[in-house]
């Protein structure tokens, strides 16, 4: 119990779940060769909260036993405390380059959120709140990593749940029995799912009367009877890390959770049909989960500036005042994104919730915007150095190399590092792992259109008209 080893962490995987890639079913992830690159990242990931040069950054006594337990799980409630939680957030989010969206932090956060909010979700039936404060305990003793699921299958949006052709596809209620809730169905997408302990099923499109047997939260071991993950394709190819540096570390995967009709035992279940609990659970929390998303996309953008940056650098093209706009644009908008972090944890320690709400909201439209501009400087500045790009095989070739070392060469780079930054790029916004990342970003809380939408109904406007008004009136303050 508490935090545990890299090698602990790779051992818990095999548990006999049920995964399937590419048609197969993958008896044990730890020796199915695509996921290797991932489990070693997380596994690192874990190791460094044993490392005494950053084992206070990462940790913090667990309040049951004493131990050291991960510092994302931390109840922060004073500045001091949150300001705790960004800095072990920050430097996991930059260990890996904010490339990692499900980093385990982010479910951390969110079981620490729950739980925070046990009262609201325990205010009909006050076993759900004790089951997800004992749920949040074991989370943050065991030092699980989770993977959660939160949407119905696309198949017809424009209906509900209930209502499309085949009522049974969406994860639904069955029956009560004497263990548990039998539920069945499925939910889109599961990412992390191969590499994690636990499955979270929770609320994320408000749900209306009539929609109780889909109105669920709870929590399940990822080997569950009945609980099967079918995978996308799985992005290393196992290329070299020359080759594909990010794809042969940093593939989350992404999964389709199939329920078959898997019993959820009643000390694992949350909210089993209560329409408030399910709309409101989260506004209810103090936002740790917002703060960790916050922290790791602007990290992510940070590496993109980076990025941008050395490309424009590695053909000699900042001289030009049209580049260096473009990469002044990318750097402002990180610099923008470093203040909604400060703004964010001083909303979250003084507990301001509205406020943190409409903060949520600017970062949902703000983020992928500032992560789709920066793909596109990067694509606008790389040329066709971001397509000609030889792999290490070429490099190896004698026949060849001597024309590579002369031809690809970079602007006081030599032919191998050029390629190797330009291959970077191209991993990152073009690869199938580059383009599943822009995809991602995108709709990482929903559609940003529509969170945008949202903004012209908030109350502020009212505000920003009779500025207007009070101008066409002649009127000073
Ligand atoms: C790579 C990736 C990883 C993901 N990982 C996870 C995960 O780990 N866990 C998880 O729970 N989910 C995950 N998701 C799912 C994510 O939460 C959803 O993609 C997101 O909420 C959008 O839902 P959707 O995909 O069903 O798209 P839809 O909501 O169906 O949107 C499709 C289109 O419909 C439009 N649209 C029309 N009307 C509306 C309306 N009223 N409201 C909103 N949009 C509308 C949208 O603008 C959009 O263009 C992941 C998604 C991706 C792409």
């Amino acid at each position: 119990m508490g935090i545990r080893t890299g090698r602990e962490y790779r051992e818990s995987l095999r548990d006999g779940r049920t995964i399937y890639v590419n048609g197969e079913r993958i008896k044990d992830v730890t020796t199915y060769p695509p996921f290797q690159g991932t489990i070693e990242t997380v596994a690192g990931l874990y190791d460094l909260q044993h490392d005494p040069a950053h084992r206070s950054l990462l940790t913090y006594p667990s309040p049951t036993t004493g131990e050291p337990v991960s510092l994302s799980f931390l109840l922060a409630e004073t500045i001091e405390e949150v300001e705790r939680r960004r800095r072990a957030e920050e430097f996991r989010a930059e260990a890996t380059f904010g490339l990692m969206g499900r980093l385990p932090d982010f479910m951390n956060a969110l079981v620490t959120d729950a739980a925070a909010a046990h009262a609201f979700l325990g205010q009909h039936e006050s076993r759900f709140g004790q089951n997800v404060v004992r749920y949040y305990e074991q989370c943050r003793e065991h030092d699980w990593c989770l993977t959660h699921t939160l949407v119905d299958p696309q198949i017809d949006r424009s209906k509900g749940p209930a209502e499309q052709t085949d009522p049974e596809a969406a994860l639904h209620f069955v029956r009560d029995t004497a263990r548990g809730i039998m539920v069945r169905g499925a939910r889109m997408l599961s990412t992390l799912a191969p590499f994690s302990n636990e499955l979270w099923v929770g609320p994320f499109y408000p749900r209306k009367r009539g929609e109780e047997p889909y109105t669920l939260c709870f929590a399940v071991p990822m080997d569950t009877p009945g609980l099967k993950f079918i995978c996308r394709e799985a992005y290393d190819s196992g290329r070299s890390a020359f080759d594909r540096p990010l794809s042969s570390r940093f593939d989350e995967e992404d999964a389709l959770a199939v329920f078959d009709d898997v019993l959820v035992p009643w000390e694992r279940v949350f909210i089993n049909g209560d329409i408030e609990a399910s709309n409101y659970m989260l506004g209810r929390a103090p936002g740790y989960t917002l703060l960790q998303a916050v922290i790791r996309g602007t990290v992510k953008l940070r590496f993109m500036a980076g990025l941008a940056c050395h490309v424009a650098e590695a053909i000699g093209r900042t001289t030009a005042p049209h580049v260096q706009a473009q990469l002044g644009e990318v750097v402002a908008n990180v610099e923008l994104a470093n203040g909604l972090i400060q703004a964010s944890a001083q909303e979250v320690a003084a507990s301001r919730r509205d406020s943190l709400r409409a903060l949520a909201a600017t970062l949902w439209v703000f983020i992928p915007q500032a992560q789709m501009r920066a793909a596109e400087v990067i694509r606008q500045l790389s040329g066709s150095g971001l397509i000609m790009t030889p792999t290490e095989q070429d490099f190896r070739n004698p026949e060849i190399a001597p024309y590579l070392e002369k031809y690809l060469q970079g602007k006081e780079l030599d032919a191998r590092a050029r390629v190797q930054l330009f291959k970077l790029a191209w991993d990152m916004l073009g690869e199938q792992f580059g383009s599943r990342q822009l995809q991602y970003e995108w709709f990482y809380a929903g559609d940003p259109l529509f969170t945008r939408a949202r903004f012209y109904h908030s109350p502020s406007v009212a505000q920003y008209k009779s500025m207007v008004d009070r101008l066409l009136q002649g009127k000073a303050l």
